[in-house]
């Protein structure tokens, strides 16, 4: 038993001394709200969610992990402990805190509802991901481009987890690849009908889905897509001939909405009427997560109304996308998080040679490096929760584009340490890591999908490097100052972090500075003057090293975050010192890597070329 919210220092440190709730409360509360009164209020919240989570979610966890998803009769639904979470969220009102006021919600910022997400993460992976994906991102998506009909039909039923949904864009052949979607909608007499199939669709089982599908006959890549909702239970006998002679949709007039119990997959209300509108066809077994349901879903003449302008699936999905990688990163911080308090607990008690293993160096070592790791981590989400909050009000392009600069990392550095902080806990553990009744071993499971989902770590990595290179690539001369990123040209600290954290960025600056002569050499320096973009081909050195200049961009900004944090509170300062001599390790390690040169890569991938030219030429 213990309490996630009020029983974590660091967790307490920065909610009570680190948020900038000054900034916060007037933008979400308006103007004349009373901060201190806010800020108390949402700290109370924190503490009854922590209660909550820490001491139920927690408990069920394990169980939730055994029994994974039940299948019963062609059926997919959450097992009971995963239920009893959903309920137990939503009874506390939690599932609806960042929900609009006026639709049923609490209408909290981000930054309150990331402590929560982290908790949720922290005590059960797969719960927090069913509250994730089955009730507020639908909900965000539908407050953002729904019209007012669909607000009032969904949003109040799923802050109550009365209605639970799902966001659908992967497809077999279309993973990291979105553009290469086949699922098609076609407008007949005023209806839209879904045609295709969708592949590891979590909380697929739900009531609803919101289904990414092409438009536009004949279109490619982002183009020609939209968004669409569709209700798995519809009136109606089976479509013949495609879609004629389905009656209305839930919430059409005179059709009363259907609904679940929370999470799991509903049962017909009326037997004789109620047909579904499309198919679950089966849950995936896994490793990880074990307690989400991750379906596939077959669409045939499936009834489906759009979700905001028609043609403008792209911008929708990518929003979407771009919350959900910040609640990934979150998401890696709470098992990151779980998994620190394991090793900490279980260094502390366990003796080997005459003393507890946490007093042999290489274990404190450890450690403290998982110390770094899950601080510096949660430095900068509260800094990405933040300007997602200022951007949700209006931020101005200054704001967007730091959070834009963000987001890659948070879901890089929050799936990629929270694996490396897992496996560091498991080695802690010796033997006992890997039974399952110690928890360090679902903790390394259940990390182990944040670098796949929401676009993978090498999918980040090229986000982030190729804003990089628009950005260097309109200002080449920044090269020559502080590099290209505004937020880490104007960071400078004092004493030894302050020169550990400038060797990092310069270490960064001269690969830059490397590469980007070898793409004027290659390309003219027409290129760095912004005469013509460049190509794929030109891009490969970049591209190659994509994921090692990410992961250098990462840590130079949790250190710089510790750093600005430190400012404000001193104790804050030794773990500034220890990411800051991290950030400079790691650039100078992947620096001398980048200069290392290609080391055949590209020779092996012309060798794949010529290979597939070939066997194409056979066929
Ligand atoms: C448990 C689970 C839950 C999920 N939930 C959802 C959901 O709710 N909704 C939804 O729509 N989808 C969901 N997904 C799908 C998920 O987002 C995709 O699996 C992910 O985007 C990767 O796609 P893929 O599996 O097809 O892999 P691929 O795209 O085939 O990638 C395979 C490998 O190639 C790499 N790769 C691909 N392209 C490049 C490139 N250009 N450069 C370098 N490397 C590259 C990838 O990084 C990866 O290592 C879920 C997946 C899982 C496993």
């Amino acid at each position: 038993m213990s309490n996630y919210f009020t029983e974590n220092p660091d967790l307490l440190t920065t909610f009570d001394r680190v948020v900038r709730w000054d900034e916060i409360v007037p933008r979400s509360e308006g103007k004349d709200a009373d901060v201190a009164e806010t800020v108390s209020t949402w700290r109370e919240v924190l503490s009854v969610a922590g209660e909550y989570i820490g001491s139920e979610v927690a408990k069920r966890a394990r169980q939730v992990d055994e029994l994974g998803v039940i299948r019963e009769n062609g059926t997919v639904s959450l097992s009971e402990p995963l239920q009893a979470n959903i309920k137990g969220l939503a009874d506390l009102g939690l599932i609806g805190l960042s929900f609009p006021k006026e639709h049923g919600g609490s209408g909290l910022p981000f930054t309150v509802t990331a402590f929560v997400i982290e908790m949720l993460a922290r005590a059960c992976a797969s719960t927090m991901i069913q509250n994730g994906i089955a009730y507020t991102a639908p909900a965000a998506m539908i407050f953002r481009d729904g019209t007012d009909e669909q607000k009032e039909r969904y949003l109040p039923a799923l802050a109550r987890g009365d209605l639970s949904g799902a966001v659908a864009m992967t497809e077999p052949e279309a993973g990291s690849d979105v553009g290469n979607i086949s699922t098609t909608a076609t407008e007949r007499d005023g209806c839209w009908f879904i045609d295709g199939r969708k592949q590891f669709i979590s909380a697929g089982n739900g009531d609803f889905v919101i289904v990414l599908a092409r438009t536009t006959a004949g279109s490619k890549g982002l183009e020609g897509l939209s968004l669409f909702i569709a209700d798995r239970w519809v009136e109606g006998e089976p479509p013949r001939h495609g879609s004629i002679g389905v009656a209305p949709m839930h919430g059409s007039p005179g059709v009363a909405p259907m609904r679940g119990a929370s999470g799991v997959t509903p049962m017909r209300e009326s037997a004789a009427t109620m047909r579904e509108n499309y198919k679950v066809e089966r849950a995936e077994h896994k490793f990880t997560i074990r307690g989400s349901p991750t379906c596939s879903l077959v669409f045939e003449g499936t009834r489906a109304e759009p979700l905001g302008e028609i043609g403008q699936g792209w911008r929708g999905i990518t929003r979407f996308m771009n919350e959900s990688r910040i609640g990934v990163g979150i998401q890696g911080l709470g098992i990151a998080q779980a998994a620190l308090a394991a090793a900490q607990d279980y260094a502390a008690r366990r003796v080997q040679m005459d003393r507890p293993i946490r007093e042999h160096p290489m274990i404190a070592e450890m450690l403290m490096e998982m110390e770094t790791t899950v601080a510096g981590l949660r430095a900068l989400i509260v800094e990405a929760a933040a300007l997602q909050d200022a951007v949700t009000h209006g931020g101005d392009e200054s704001t967007a584009w730091r959070l834009r600069e963000l987001t890659p990392l948070v879901k890089w550095y929050g799936s990629e340490e929270a694996v490396h902080t897992c496996r560091r806990a498991l080695q802690i553990f010796g033997g006992y890591g890997v039974v399952t009744e110690y928890d360090v071993e679902r903790h390394m499971r259940d990390a182990l999908i944040t670098p796949i989902y929401e676009g993978t770590s090498q999918i980040q990595s090229l986000m982030a490097v190729r804003d990089l290179m628009r950005s260097l690539l309109r200002k080449p001369q920044s090269l020559l100052s502080g590099g290209p990123s505004a937020t880490l040209a104007r960071a400078k600290f004092d004493g030894q972090g302050g020169r550990d954290f400038a060797a990092a960025r310069s270490s960064l600056l001269w690969t830059l500075r490397g590469l980007t002569g070898g793409l004027a050499r290659k390309g003219g320096v027409g290129l760095l003057r912004g005469g013509r973009q460049p190509s794929d081909e030109e891009l490969q050195p970049f591209m190659l090293n994509a994921e090692r200049i990410t992961e250098t961009l990462a840590h130079i900004h949790v250190a710089r975050a510790l750093g600005e944090q430190a400012r404000r509170v001193p104790e804050r300062r030794p773990l500034f010192e220890r990411a800051a001599r991290r950030a400079k390790l790691v650039a100078q390690r992947n620096t001398k890597e980048i200069g290392a040169g290609d080391g055949g890569v590209f020779e092996r991938i012309a060798d794949y070329e010529r290979d597939r030219t070939q066997r194409k030429s056979r066929q």
